[in-house]
C-alpha cells in the first residue's frame, strides 16, 4: 500500500446518542470517500461529552456499524471525554487573554433572541454567585469560506453572538471541544451535514483567535424523512442494520449522487468502496435535497 498522504486528514466525528442512522450513514460514507480518494487519513472520534444526552453502548454500536458497512478508520478512535485537560487549558489562556465572561442568563431570558445572545452579561463585572456559563466575546466582524458544497458563504459575527464555550452544568461546549480536537488531530478537510453549517462561522472564529489553521468544508444536504423532516435520532431514524449492509450504502450513495456499479449486488462491501472511492465526485453532490428520501 502506498503511505498515506499527510496533507489530507478527514474524520468522522458522531456524538453517541444513539445508534448510527441513514442520516449519519451518508456523512460517515461522503468524509471516508473524500478521504481515501484525496489519498489521506481518516479518523473518528468520539464525541462524547455530554453524558446527559449519550446512551450507554452507543458508542461500540457505532463503531461496530462503521465496520460492518466497511468504513474502517485509521488510528486508534479519539475519545473526547478524555480530553478534559486540553479544553481546560483553552479555556485558560482565553481567559487569561480577557476574552471570556460569565453568563447567567437563563434559557427563558434568552427565548426571545431566538438563538443570538443579546451580550446582557458581557460587562458583568463580579463573579457570579449562581451557576453561570462561559461565553466568548466575539467582535463584530463577518467570516467567510468557501463551502465546497454550498459554496461561498458569508457570515455576520454579531448576528450569532458570544457562543458558550463552558456549560453552566460545567461540560464543556462542543463548539470547545470541536475546534480543540480538529486541531490536535490535524485535520485538513470537514466534510459532515449542512445542519452544521451555522456553527462554521463560531469554529472559524475561535480557531483563528488560537491561531489554528482553517480546514476545508464540505456541508452535505440534509437527508429528510418521508415526511420532510430531518432525520435524526430525535425523530427515531431507524438503527443500521449489520447484517446487510449492501443496500443501505447503495441508498447512500445515491443520496449523494454518486454513480452506483452494474451488478452491485454481486460486489464485497470492500470492493464496492473501492469502486465508490476510484468514482468519488464530489462535485455532483447538491447542496440540497430535492426528494426526500426515506
Ligand atoms: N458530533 C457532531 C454530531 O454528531 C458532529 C461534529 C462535527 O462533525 O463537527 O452532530
Ligand atoms: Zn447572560
Amino acid at each position: 500500500m502506498n503511505s498515506p498522504d499527510t496533507s489530507y486528514t478527514g474524520r468522522f466525528a458522531p456524538t453517541p446518542s444513539g445508534p448510527l442512522h441513514f442520516g449519519s450513514l451518508v456523512a460517515a460514507l461522503a468524509s471516508y470517500l473524500d478521504a481515501r480518494a484525496a489519498g489521506g487519513q481518516w479518523l473518528v472520534r468520539m464525541e462524547d461529552i455530554d453524558p446527559p444526552r449519550e446512551q450507554p453502548g452507543a458508542a461500540d454500536t457505532i463503531l461496530r456499524a462503521l465496520d460492518a458497512y466497511g468504513l474502517h478508520w485509521d488510528g486508534p478512535v479519539m475519545y473526547q471525554s478524555n480530553r478534559s485537560e486540553a479544553y481546560r487549558a483553552a479555556l485558560d489562556e482565553l481567559k487569561q487573554r480577557e476574552l471570556l465572561y460569565s453568563c447567567t442568563c437563563s434559557r427563558k431570558k434568552l427565548t426571545p433572541y431566538q438563538g443570538r445572545y443579546p451580550g446582557f452579561c458581557r460587562h458583568l463585572s463580579e463573579i457570579p454567585q449562581e451557576p453561570y456559563s462561559l461565553r466568548l466575546k466575539t467582535p463584530t466582524r463577518t467570516v467567510t469560506f468557501d463551502d465546497r458544497i454550498q459554496g461561498k458563504q458569508a457570515f455576520p459575527l454579531d448576528e450569532i453572538g458570544d457562543s458558550i464555550l463552558l456549560r453552566k452544568d460545567g461540560l464543556f461546549a462542543y463548539q470547545l471541544a470541536v475546534v480543540i480536537d480538529d486541531a490536535e488531530q490535524g485535520i485538513t478537510d470537514i466534510v459532515r451535514g449542512s445542519d452544521l453549517l451555522d456553527s462554521t462561522p463560531r469554529q472559524q472564529y475561535l480557531r483563528q483567535l488560537l491561531d489554528f489553521s482553517e480546514p476545508a468544508y464540505a456541508h452535505l444536504p440534509v437527508i429528510l424523512n418521508d415526511n420532510g423532516s430531518k432525520l435524526s435520532k430525535q425523530n427515531h431514524a431507524d438503527a443500521l442494520p449489520l447484517d446487510n449492509p449492501l443496500p443501505l450504502l447503495v441508498r447512500a450513495l445515491q443520496a449523494l449522487s454518486q454513480p452506483v456499479p452494474e451488478s452491485v449486488y454481486d460486489l464485497t462491501v470492500e470492493t464496492l468502496l473501492q469502486w465508490s472511492v476510484d468514482h468519488w465526485n464530489i462535485e455532483s453532490i447538491p447542496s440540497r435535497m430535492g426528494i426526500p428520501l426515506k
